[in-house]
């Protein structure tokens, strides 16, 4: 066992701040990654602060992590030391159920292991994230990370990457469709990307119409503030599919109102009640409200590999490890343009 330095909350309403956690000896499969970045999510917040529901303690959140593999166990095939690698929301799953044999692990029926705040089948107590120097995880959760792509920014795309990608790729966004990306902030920013790469027309829909510029340098072709009804009105019924990253419960009905017949709207923000829904708004015109939830690991392997072929970056901003509790603060005011990153230099 590695103790390594690492930065947690150890409870709802205190700050994050230096610790000590273990990392377990490689077993067979294990590989050991040295944390090189990793993103910050606004789930990491969530966790953390006990908003969805009671966390165990400490929380050392961080699910897009980016590094080096340093050590690997005896029967570890895909890796060596050395490589450019990626773990994102999971660590593990049961690998037997029809969810795991399908590759959609994130919907494993025995429950996957989440990367942070998910129970450590090998030390016993919770799993730990990549606020942390180093993390030991089973190789068959763990991608290749595209030489081509500039290391210092590919970590988001382990959690707001594949959480776009998946529902895009879902429900078969094509070229030309017309998709509305709801929220602008690091899930958004990337929905907006990815949208735009598969050939979609893209609306970004927003409160903050001070973002419209770096929206639409971001790659969409019309902006749309959601406060304004008479522009909202103008688009009723023309959405081919919307992506709703909003990460509080909220009124869906308006956005309801902008999708064509037979659509569909994915929430991935909101795990939490939503507003009531107006059954009318979807039998009238057969329209479809669902979930998606990050996605598996092969999906993330091809978005990483999608990402690669069209050079496909986050807009990030660097920080140190020490300036997290304010980022936090900036990411709840949706003030983060578009993803932090904590450089893990400086936690050695
Ligand atoms: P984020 O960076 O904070 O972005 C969320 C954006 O939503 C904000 O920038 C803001 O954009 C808009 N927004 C914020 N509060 C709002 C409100 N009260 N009403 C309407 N719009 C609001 O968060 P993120 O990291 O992208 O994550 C978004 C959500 O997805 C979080 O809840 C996160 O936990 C969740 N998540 C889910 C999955 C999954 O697998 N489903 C994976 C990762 C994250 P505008 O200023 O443009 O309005
Ligand atoms: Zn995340
Ligand atoms: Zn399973």
């Amino acid at each position: 066992m590695e103790t390594v330095k690492a930065y947690g909350a150890s409870s709802a309403t205190s700050d994050l701040e230096m610790m000590h956690i273990d990392r377990r000896d490689l077993t067979g499969n294990d590989v050991q990654i040295d944390i090189l970045y990793c993103g910050v999510c606004h789930s990491d917040i969530h966790t953390a602060r006990s908003e969805w529901g009671p966390a165990s303690y400490p929380v050392v959140p961080g699910h897009e992590i980016v590094g080096k593999v340093i050590a690997t166990g005896p029967g570890v095939t895909a890796f060596k030391e050395g490589d450019l690698v990626g773990v994102g929301c999971m660590v593990d799953s049961c690998r037997e159920c029809s969810a795991c044999r399908e590759g959609l692990e994130q919907y494993c029926e025995n429950g996957a292991v989440m990367t942070y705040g998910g129970k450590d089948k090998h030390l016993g107590g919770h799993t730990f994230g990549g606020y942390s120097q180093n993390i030991v995880v089973d190789e068959a959760f763990v991608v290749r990370v595209p030489e081509n792509l500039d290391i210092a920014r590919v970590a988001p795309l382990l959690c707001a990457g594949i959480t776009t990608w998946s529902p895009l790729r879902h429900w078969n966004v094509k070229k030309g469709d017309k998709v509305g990306v709801i929220g602008l902030g690091g899930l958004g920013h990337m929905g907006i990307k990815l949208a735009h790469a598969l050939g979609a027309y893209v609306v970004m829909i927003t409160r903050s119409m001070d973002k419209a510029e770096d929206a639409k340098a971001l790659g969409a072709d019309e902006v749309l503030l959601s406060t304004d009804e008479k522009a909202m009105q103008k688009h009723a019924n023309s959405f081919d599919f919307l992506m709703n990253t909003i990460p509080v419960g909220h009124d869906l009905n308006p956005y309801i109102s902008l999708m064509k017949r037979d659509t569909t709207m994915a929430i991935v923000g909101a795990i939490e009640p939503l507003k009531s829904v107006h059954g009318g708004m979807l039998v009238s015109k057969r329209k479809n409200i669902a979930g998606s939830m990050i996605g598996g690991i092969e999906e993330t392997q091809e978005m990483l590999d999608f990402c690669g072929e069209h050079n496909i970056l986050p807009d990030v901003e660097m920080i140190d490890m020490q300036n997290i509790n304010e980022a936090w603060e900036r990411v709840v005011r949706a003030d983060v343009k578009y993803r932090f990153v904590i450089d893990m230099k400086s936690l050695q």
